[in-house]
């Protein structure tokens, strides 16, 4: 079928909005209509190059819609079910069958490679193969064809513009203390960057029950927001002294939990010395490449560890709708992140991302 995709045809271009051919589902995939798609910051470090991908390339991985037709083999959805799209997994492989499915020994081929795991590309430009299956998906489009793991089935009375971004950033965040850290009730926790990720991993420690949790940042709008969202304390950080704020605010005992989503040398550093005895710091900022931290190997020594995860280690099928019962008893206000964005046009200024006071974007796709 024909469709509309916002396409990278070069490292560091513009996404150019073009008619692309999309191939039929096969036996175990799916298509979907796409109403929106989130962007994500790993879209922009394709674009970039930081995350390097062949071009032409259709990106995004933040999609939710319609389901307009499944492959024979399909069974989890039916047309015209809601889905949120998130990454695809075997389903059969050890890390999968023992619930950790993003790091299915496919993961990369199903993932981060442009293709199916056999090669192939669902999208094509006047005969020729357009990479795409983008984090399990490419949603910078009209519609998409999913492996079924991908999509997962949701409530059709939500807006699926609100919904798109729980299948990466919001997981990501709220999984990194759901399923990650677990902080028992009382405990201290604190959170570097307050962008999607970091503002879902501080509703997540509100919903668990953190006696404190400490938001940091540099732009006061989103700290203000980490507030409405359930942080009790804010730092705004302006460079070099964060274990020290950090620790005044804790009584000088360090603080028992730290996600840090920044992936900044200096803030990870920072962040892992303001850990208390025995606390643990989650680092799920993506660095660049050969990025080196310096820790002090006396710390662990007080019994602190560092961690790190993809996609908050979640199974989506069953963390999404979980996140999605959460939103409706008003304990999640994910929706309070969301900026939406009118058309598959408004992609390429999108992605630029220059207004620093949204948290996250999304496009609506017609
Ligand atoms: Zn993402
Ligand atoms: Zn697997």
């Amino acid at each position: 079928m024909k469709i509309d995709a916002a396409v990278l045809d070069v490292r560091n271009g513009p996404l150019v909005v073009q008619q692309l051919d999309l191939q039929d589902p096969r036996a175990d995939e799916v298509l979907v209509h796409l109403k929106a798609t989130g962007v994500c910051h790993s879209d922009i470090s394709v674009i970039k190059g930081d995350l390097p991908l062949p071009t032409p390339i259709v990106l995004g991985h933040e999609g939710a819609g319609v389901v307009q037709s499944v492959g024979s083999a399909v069974t989890t959805v039916k047309p015209g079910d809601h889905v949120v799209l998130t990454f695809a997994s075997c389903g059969s492989c050890g890390q999968c069958l023992s619930g950790h499915p993003v790091y299915c020994d496919s993961s990369a081929a199903m993932n981060l490679s442009g293709t199916r795991v056999d090669g192939s590309s669902a999208w094509s430009r006047d005969g020729e193969p357009v990479f795409g299956h983008f984090v399990g998906q490419s949603s910078f489009g009209t519609h998409v064809v999913v492996h079924h793991s991908a999509a997962i089935p949701v409530d059709p009375t939500l807006p699926l513009e609100h919904l798109a971004p729980l299948g990466c950033g919001v997981q990501t965040g709220a999984g990194t203390v759901f399923n990650t850290l677990h902080p028992p009730y009382g405990s201290t926790i604190a959170v570097t960057g307050a962008g999607s990720v970091g503002l879902s991993a501080v509703m997540a420690a509100s919903v668990l029950g953190c006696r404190q949790i400490i938001a940091v940042d540099v732009s006061e709008s989103r700290l203000r927001l980490a507030q409405e969202v359930g942080a009790t304390d804010v730092v705004h950080a302006t460079g070099g002294d964060l274990t020290e704020r950090l620790r005044q605010l804790t009584d000088g005992r360090g603080v028992n939990y730290i996600v840090d989503t920044t992936g900044l040398q200096h803030v990870v550093a920072e962040a892992f010395a303001a850990l208390s005895v025995r606390g643990t710091l989650s680092v799920v900022g993506v660095s660049p490449a050969g990025t080196r931290i310096d820790l002090d190997p006396w710390s662990f020594l007080a019994g602190r560890t560092v961690q790190g995860n993809m996609e908050g280690d979640v199974v989506p099928s069953i963390f999404i709708p979980f996140l999605i019962d959460l939103y409706r008893q008003g304990r999640f206000p994910f929706d309070k992140l969301i900026t939406v964005c009118h058309g598959i046009e408004s992609l390429a200024d999108v992605v630029k991302g220059q207004d620093s006071s949204i948290v996250k974007a999304v496009v609506t796709l017609g």
